[in-house]
């Protein structure tokens, strides 16, 4: 069997090398036999049965199917003891090598071809045929530089960096939906591509995953946030722009310091520097269509170290958005304007840097129409209608949005609010919590929604080519 599998890796090996030109087939290391830790697959659960002779009946019934796969309690202890010990472990964007490292282990033990490295720390991994239609499911890998406060038995054992956005739950979830959907790998009608992405959090590793090449023959892409303000066993999602295009800016405010008390003799750039932040305000308050959402928030303020002495320069910085291309653009030329001419105004000099290079611009992130129907379809069945919550337009952003550049795309929100275990903090804080009891229904979906694309799309194909037939 072992000889056998490690053939058929090998062939599937040189498929992919084929199908996809960016990929350097490289062939995983010998994979160990399931183990008895809850890794192995329970022959006596459910399966499923997904050819191109099913009967809408059976299609319905690949969410609910794969959502009794996924509460399995072995495959729940398994994808909760690799998020807690992701948790324990976090690592910053583009610095995820032992993350990585844990998700190649348990790709190699499930059998599971991949492509590493990608975008310096980021995994992709292949199940299927090898064969069109590609479809992608992205999970995020990067933690955040802060310390965690929540005292329980997995706490971050890395003094100032907490997984405090939920990144270690994708990784968890997606390495379940590899598990089950490599279960049902003879029934998939094409290829699934597991995207395990660096640097989310303001890194851009999406863009540098792009840019690898591998993702070119993707058909679509999902991904998923979980969200710590919906309840669990709901999803909120919607079609069109989500999420805010978001950049980030420096300005160094130069005048000439000197005595606090002899204030003639300087230039003060920390008065300069408070009346540009004033200024910055009046771009989305008064040359802004109200209807048209934009940001600018400064957020840092650094200048002066003395009560009595007026500092050389002042640093400042923040964030702005804008939802569509022209309005973000608009946003950055003015922040340049108004910084360097209100620096003038009060003699000091100003120079304004975005660090595109560190810290990209994101774009918009915006969810493909026929997708969502897909969604609904999926998400529907599984959890009921009513548990599909309409998400509204925020300006946060998600480096995701490079993908529904690119792709088509979809993103959605997994809720996990259980009120009978205390309040769920918002992402960033350092009191966040993730509800592992959400766990499941984020890899059914991830696994029905990669089947289901490919079924349809592969009937579609089908029935193309039989029409080129028909009219030969
Ligand atoms: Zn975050
Ligand atoms: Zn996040």
């Amino acid at each position: 069997m072992e000889v056998l599998r490690l053939c058929l890796m090998a062939i599937f090996g040189l498929v992919m090398a084929l199908v996809i030109p960016s990929i350097n087939a490289q062939v995983p290391e010998p994979a160990p036999a399931p183990t008895s830790d809850g890794v192995a697959i329970d022959q006596a659960t459910p399966t499923l049965s997904i050819s191109s002779f099913l009967n809408k009946e059976e299609f319905a019934n690949i969410s609910v199917n794969f959502l009794n796969l996924a509460k399995r309690p072995e495959l729940f202890d398994w994808i909760v003891r690799i998020r807690r010990t992701i948790h324990e472990n976090p690592e910053l964007g583009f610095e995820e090598f032992e993350t990585s490292k844990l998700i190649r282990n348990e790709l190699d033990k499930i059998g599971i071809f991949y492509k590493y490295p990608v975008a310096v720390t980021g995994v992709v991994g292949f199940i299927g045929t090898g064969k069109p239609p590609f479809v992608a499911l992205r999970a995020d890998m990067d933690a955040l530089a802060m310390q965690e406060e929540v005292d329980w038995k997995h706490k971050s054992k890395i003094p100032g960096k907490m997984h405090a956005c939920g990144h270690d739950a994708h990784v968890a979830m997606l390495l379940g939906a590899a598990k089950i959907l490599q279960e049902q790998h003879d029934d998939l009608q094409g290829t699934v591509l597991l995207v395990f992405q660096p640097a989310e959090e303001g890194g851009g590793g999406a863009k540098k995953m792009l840019e690898s090449g591998i993702l070119d023959n993707v058909d679509a892409i999902f991904g998923l946030h979980v969200s710590p303000r919906s309840p669990i066993g709901t999803v909120a999602a919607s079609s069109g722009p989500i999420m805010a295009g978001s950049g980030f800016f420096e300005a160094v405010i130069k005048g000439k310091g000197g005595h606090a008390a002899i204030p003639q003799h300087t230039i003060d750039p920390i008065l300069a520097a408070s009346n540009i932040i004033v200024s910055l305000q009046h771009l989305v308050s008064r040359e802004t269509d109200p209807l048209d959402s934009q940001v600018v928030t400064v957020a840092k303020f650094k200048g002066g170290s003395a009560f009595n002495v007026i500092p050389d320069f002042v640093t400042i910085g923040g964030t702005f958005r804008a939802f569509s291309k022209e309005s973000f653009t608009q946003l950055k030329q003015r922040i340049v304007e108004v910084i360097k001419r209100q620096a003038a105004v009060q003699r000091c000099n100003a120079t304004v840097d975005f660090d595109t290079k560190n810290r990209p611009f994101y774009p918009v992130t915006v969810n493909n129409k026929a997708l969502h129907e897909q969604f609904r379809n999926v998400a529907g069945q599984m959890l009921g209608i009513d548990k599909i919550l309409e998400k509204k337009p925020t300006m946060g952003s998600e480096d995701f949005s490079f993908f529904t550049e690119a792709i088509p795309g979809y993103f959605y929100l997994l809720g996990m609010v259980d009120e009978t275990k205390g309040r769920f903090e918002s992402g960033h804080s350092p009191f966040y919590r993730v509800n592992e009891d959400a766990l499941p229904y984020g890899v059914a979906l991830h696994a029905s929604l990669a089947t289901t694309y490919l079924l349809e799309h592969q009937l579609k194909s089908t029935t193309r080519d039989q029409n080129v037939h028909d009219e030969l």
